[in-house]
């Protein structure tokens, strides 16, 4: 997913040496350039789903029988709403700790070490708000006065856009997990890449044994190619699916279910309080969303607010799914298609 406004030209890889970012993004967009046009998948022979779990055990978790109701509301709905013959398999479990260990040599591999290098507007970086009001302002350019208003409410201004993404996100780095500590702070700053999109479009680009991770954990953060309805939410991306040389369907993706399943006065009060059944089907509908991206290569919709097609515009994801559940055309024909991720 290319998405980033470059805000500096120089960062520091996991290996810590200094990286000239401007010759990191050619060789990026070389690469990018030169995966094969996305084909859409038939639909005439069975689709099959290999899944990660990753948990980080101190957070609210799905357990096993959780994950496999929710599996098998996503084959459901696969077929239902797309005609897919659709099987997830979860192949692997493991901590969010152990993920990162595994796929850390991503993070130092040329080309696609790029997002995970220059994406994120760390938490932070000395200049982070000067950085969050840059890149904010940028996105809101691209977007109508009446499509801001529809997202933001009242704070369409870059300037109040900003304040308020900021106080949401410092609302949701400040929740504890279970140890009584919050998801992220000066003591546990290693852990920032968890949340990190960037990070994450690096391990997805790199993945070799699944089409997608499910996890626990949530992408939050501030990066500099947010879209707006990331801006509205306070830097919450759900899920995505990213470009993959190596997996049959062209592309990997993940699915960050923290928004999903936490019960904090934060998710509550921008949420609404769901039941486990009600979490389970927000978070198997939005898996549908990402296999319209996954597997039909259809692009991002902003317009046909009951299709499926267009992602969930705030954090109340259980609305959204009230609204999608009852369509019956999601006009997946007049929805675009993506070349890349
Ligand atoms: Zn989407």
């Amino acid at each position: 997913m290319q998405r980033y406004l470059l805000l500096t030209v120089l960062a520091f890889a996991a290996c810590k040496k200094p990286v000239d970012l401007k010759k990191e993004e050619a060789a990026y967009d070389a690469y990018l350039e030169a995966l094969p046009e996305l084909r859409v998948v038939q639909k005439n022979i069975p689709v099959q789903l290999n899944v990660a779990y990753v948990e980080n055990p101190h957070l609210p978790t799905l357990d096993v029988a959780g994950r496999q109701r929710v599996y098998a509301s996503v084959e459901a709905l696969a077929r239902r709403v797309y005609g897919f013959d659709l099987k997830i398999t979860e192949t692997r479990q493991q901590t969010i700790a152990d993920f990162f260990a595994a796929v850390g040599p991503r993070f130092a591999e040329t080309p696609i070490r790029f997002p995970s290098v220059a994406f994120l507007i760390s938490w932070f970086a000395p200049n982070r708000d000067a950085l969050v009001a840059e890149t904010i302002a940028a996105a809101l350019k691209k977007h109508s006065t009446e499509k801001l208003a529809e997202y933001l409410g009242k704070d369409t201004d870059p300037a109040a856009a900003s304040r308020v993404f900021l106080q949401k996100l410092t609302s949701i780095y400040a929740e504890k997990n279970a140890t009584g500590r919050p998801l992220l702070s000066a003591t546990n700053r290693q852990e920032e890449a968890w949340y990190s999109f960037g990070h994450w479009s690096t391990i997805l680009q790199g993945e070799k044994e699944f089409d997608f991770v499910l996890t626990n954990v949530g992408i939050i953060g501030a990066d500099n190619g947010m879209p707006l309805y990331v801006i509205a939410r306070g830097g919450v991306t759900s899920a995505f699916v990213e470009n993959n040389a190596y997996r049959p369907y062209q592309g990997a993706g993940m699915l960050g279910a923290y928004p999903f399943l936490s019960d904090s006065p934060f998710f509550i009060a921008e949420r609404g309080a769901l039941t486990a059944t009600e979490k389970e089907e927000a978070i198997a509908w939005l898996w549908l969303h990402e296999l319209g991206h996954l597997l039909l290569k259809k692009e991002e919709n902003y317009s046909f607010s009951d299709s499926v097609h267009r992602a969930p515009p705030n954090l109340k994801y259980h609305e959204w799914v009230k609204t999608v559940r009852a369509t019956k055309d999601h006009r997946s024909d007049k929805v675009g298609l993506m070349k890349k991720f």
